[in-house]
């Protein structure tokens, strides 16, 4: 029986999942290196240590029943250790090891029947001149390992801005990829059970400013038939993975009305917060239901909703509009508890919940709402 959840990494994410895992009457004890993190705020204890410590690990594994993970770029290592040593961990490593490098998972997801953008493999400068040929430009290259929010990407339009990259990379092996014109980027948030059961959330369509993520809009204004095909993508992926809990399958509509895989994240993701206001049963709660051997819940929409990052600026710590964001009764704000707003560091969210279709209109709102912010 399980009463207590381990979870590594003590970010937001981590931190929504052990509210809810508290909620439905679990202890969490989370890891993570840096004190009083977002997760080790509302989780019953927090282990502060590295990922990759493996005395932490060990003892995470000890006093708790489950142990998941918050985000990818932990130390594989750790969940293998957990494995061996007969402790119960989920998504597994094979799982980890496949989304924490981008080449595998491009590969992966090609086995699967499933299309993505075209790419090749960069381990050294002379292979960009062959990439860039059978590719072409615009392309962007990205770190194969570690990055995020936009951190270690590079577009490039020649091959000589193609080799400054290179260069910036600090020998990194790197994909090349072609830019997609994408007409939407869409995001299917899902969660698949032991038992092969599997449900995924409508299609959101976000919004990115520089690599990270500003805006979801959920259900996306694209066709249902697109709709359809990107959440059954999305449970195609999660079986051929073979993922215990809930994940996230990000891909770009284009044109000619093909969906092209971008990342799969194996984890509640950014652009699934609004479930925990618009849903019976948010994405979080699904992983702890996942990986608690729970049944899952139907994933319907209560409301159409608008969710809005709120970023750092790095000129003062401290939230000031509140009252103002507040004073629009569909709104509900989450801060995340960091004490300090970096630029583009995510510092929290708000949810819009939308009557009626997600229009123009209804963007400009959220805009508005986010606008009434700032730092201080
Ligand atoms: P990623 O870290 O791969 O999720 O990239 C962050 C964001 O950069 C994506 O959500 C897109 O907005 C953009 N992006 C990444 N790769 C591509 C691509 N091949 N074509 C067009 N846009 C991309």
């Amino acid at each position: 029986m399980i009463r207590t959840i381990g979870v590594i990494g003590g970010g937001q994410l981590g931190r929504m999942m052990a509210i809810e895992a508290k909620r439905m009457g679990f202890d969490v004890i989370t890891l993570d290196p840096q004190e009083h993190s977002p997760c080790g705020q509302v989780a019953d204890e927090q282990i502060v240590a590295a990922y990759d410590d493996v005395k932490a690990i060990e003892e995470l594994g000890r006093r708790t029943d489950v142990v998941t993970y918050e985000f990818e770029n932990i130390a594989i290592a750790s969940v293998q250790y957990l494995e061996q040593h007969g402790y119960r961990v989920t998504p597994s490593s094979d799982v980890l090891r496949i989304t924490q490098d981008r080449l595998l998972e491009k590969r992966f997801i090609r086995s699967a029947g499933v299309a993505c953008t075209d790419f090749a493999e960069i381990n050294r400068v002379d292979d960009l001149p062959e990439a860039s040929m059978s590719i072409g430009f615009p392309a962007v290259l990205k770190t194969v390992r570690g990055g995020y929010d936009g951190k270690g990407q590079w577009r490039v339009n020649s091959l000589d801005e193609a080799r400054t990259a290179f260069s910036a990379a600090k020998g990194a092996q790197l994909i090349y990829e072609r830019v997609v014109p994408f007409v939407r980027e869409l995001s299917v948030v899902a969660t698949r059970a032991a038992d092969d059961s599997t449900v995924t959330y409508p299609a959101g369509e976000n919004t990115h400013d520089r690599g990270i993520l500003t805006m979801t809009a959920a259900p996306a204004r694209v066709s249902d038939n697109a709709r359809l095909r990107a959440r059954s993508i999305a449970t195609t992926i999660g079986k051929k993975l073979g993922i215990v809990g809930t994940y996230c399958v990000e891909l770009f509509l284009i044109a000619t009305g093909e969906l092209l895989v971008n990342e799969i994240a194996p984890r509640p993701h950014n652009s699934g917060h609004y479930t925990i206001d618009v849903t019976q049963c948010s994405q979080y709660e699904q992983h702890v239901r996942a990986i608690c051997d729970l049944p899952l819940a139907e994933p319907k929409l209560l409301s159409n909703a608008i969710m809005m990052n709120v970023l750092g600026v790095a000129r003062g710590d401290h939230l000031t509009g509140e009252a103002e964001l507040l004073s629009d009764p569909s709104i509900v704000l989450h801060m995340y508890g960091k004490r300090h707003a970096v630029d583009r560091r995510k510092m929290g969210h708000f949810t819009m919940l939308v009557d009626g279709a997600i229009d123009e209109p209804a963007i400009a709102r959220a805009k508005a709402a986010l606008a009434k912010l700032g730092w201080d």
